[in-house]
């Protein structure tokens, strides 16, 4: 069945996707499956070199891919220029992996011990919305560096650039069955990853409550599963810090992809003593927050990625909401929503709770250093934070304390290529990028050689 992509900055139409049946996905199976048995044999370095070709043609098409994710996710340019870089490193980063994929020798009585790291077979990705291309990039580059080859299901509201991906995957000369990228809805694709026994693993990006489901789904074959799940991340700020520099940065930890990032930083809590000065400077530094047509260089956040994320999005701020104060929004057609400071806020506000995903984002105060930890862990997630302070110290203190699988100082950085990420508690499971994330695309074998 084919179905319409829109433009999220015009509501225009700008494709139509065939929709994959379950047939056709058992079909993108089924040949991923006859792939692998050749793919595992393909020398390291050959592998590696492949890889790296994928990385080059991926970088030759860097704006086209660019120009596609902003008329199909309503990314602004700038971010949609890094995301598309982004997946031609994490291609060059994981090429280097197949040579260096050793196994161990363990000193045992009467022989040789060794271990090899298996690839596993066809390995499914499944991808949200909010970031297309990185996220694909996080699950198909370290799987197909392991030796597995990879079907991939974008979401139903962004399949352009992943499509295209494959079509460069296949330009660059990865056998046919490799990589093979299968749109369709996640009841349908989706389910028949789950379900089909010769997909191996389940590489899932998106929600908590279809990753419990996918994972409920897995237990039945004992599949392999890695869950990156939601957030609802603190930005911590101390009295100590900074406090331009806290409060000037506050909204790009927030706002950008227009709050639909699971790493946002979508509680502020701020130092008593210093909470009013930071309300005084967040005001001016959230209504310089520039959104804007995404096409344009200067723009800083686009618009929702559609009408239904709307309406969930303005749902956490009906009219009696304790709106501190809000950015501005171009008028006119465009699922666009102003970035929104509630405060003050109670601690078990629905707001303060619940992954809202878009630009909404509550401040409350703090008493002191163990208050700060106590309120940043009082969540059912785990994904990432930030601590602002210029006390060393009570940096490595407090981001020792905070249960949460990325955290950064002093800044609001949560994804390089080259070291792991993931959450704790229900943001997920397991850990994509960095040096050992091609161990999770692997099953290791123990082999006992005998001298007698
Ligand atoms: P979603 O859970 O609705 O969908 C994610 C993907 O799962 C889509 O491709 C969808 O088609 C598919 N899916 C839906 N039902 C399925 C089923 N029954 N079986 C198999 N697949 C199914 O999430 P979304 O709305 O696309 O994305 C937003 C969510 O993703 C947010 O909660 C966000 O925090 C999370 N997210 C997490 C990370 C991370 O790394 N932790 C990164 C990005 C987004």
């Amino acid at each position: 069945m084919p179905t319409d992509v829109v433009n999220p900055a015009t509501e225009e139409v700008v494709a139509t996707v065939e929709q994959t049946d379950a047939a056709g996905a058992d079909a993108a199976i089924t040949q991923a499956a006859a792939a692998f048995e050749s793919w595992r044999a393909v020398a390291p370095a050959d592998r590696g070199r492949l890889l790296r070709r994928f990385a080059d043609v991926v970088d030759e098409h860097i704006e086209e891919l660019a120009q596609l994710e902003v008329q199909n996710s309503g990314h602004t340019i700038g971010n949609a220029r890094w995301e598309a870089g982004n997946v031609r490193d994490v291609l060059a980063y994981y090429s280097a992996a197949p040579e260096r994929m050793s196994g161990r020798q363990i000193p045992v009585a009467g022989g040789i011990d060794v271990t090899f790291k298996e690839p596993l077979g066809v390995v499914g990705v499944i991808v949200p919305w909010n970031f297309p291309l990185p996220i694909a990039g996080w699950g198909l580059a370290p799987a197909l560096a392991a030796g597995n080859t990879v079907v991939l299901k974008p979401a139903e509201l962004t399949p352009l650039t992943a499509i295209r991906l494959g079509a460069l995957a296949r330009e660059a000369g990865l056998p046919d069955g490799v990589l093979t990228v299968v749109p369709g809805k996640g009841s349908v694709v989706g389910e028949r990853f789950i379900q089909h026994p010769a997909v191996r693993k389940i590489v899932f990006t998106g929600s908590t409550a279809v990753g419990q489901h996918v994972m409920r789904g897995c237990a039945e074959q004992v599949k392999r599963v890695t869950l990156e799940l939601g957030g609802k991340s603190a930005n911590i700020v101390f009295a100590d810090s900074d406090l331009a520099a806290a409060a000037a940065t506050a909204p790009y930890g927030v706002f950008d992809n227009a709050g639909q990032d699971c790493c946002a930083r979508s509680r502020i809590l701020v130092e008593r003593s210093v909470y009013d000065e930071f309300m005084s400077l967040l005001e001016p530094a959230v209504q310089g927050v520039r959104v804007e047509d995404p096409r344009l260089d200067s723009a800083e956040m686009g618009p929702l990625i559609s009408r239904g994320q709307w309406e969930t999005v303005a749902s956490y701020v009906p009219d009696d909401a304790p709106v501190a104060f809000r950015g501005k929004v171009p008028e006119g057609p465009g699922f666009w929503f102003a970035p929104t400071v509630l405060a003050p806020v109670a601690e078990d506000d629905r707001a303060v709770r619940e992954e809202i995903f878009g630009p909404v984002v509550t401040v409350q105060p703090f008493a002191d250093e163990g208050d700060a930890i106590r309120i940043a862990n009082d969540s059912d997630y785990g994904l990432s934070g930030s601590i602002w302070t210029q006390n060393l110290g009570r940096a490595l203190r407090v981001a020792r304390a905070v249960d949460s699988g990325n955290l950064s100082v002093n800044s609001h950085s949560s994804v390089r290529y080259s070291t792991p990420f993931g959450g704790f508690k229900r943001s997920g499971l397991g850990r994509e990028l960095g040096p050992d994330a091609v161990d999770a695309f692997t099953d290791t074998k123990n082999v006992f050689i005998s001298t007698a």
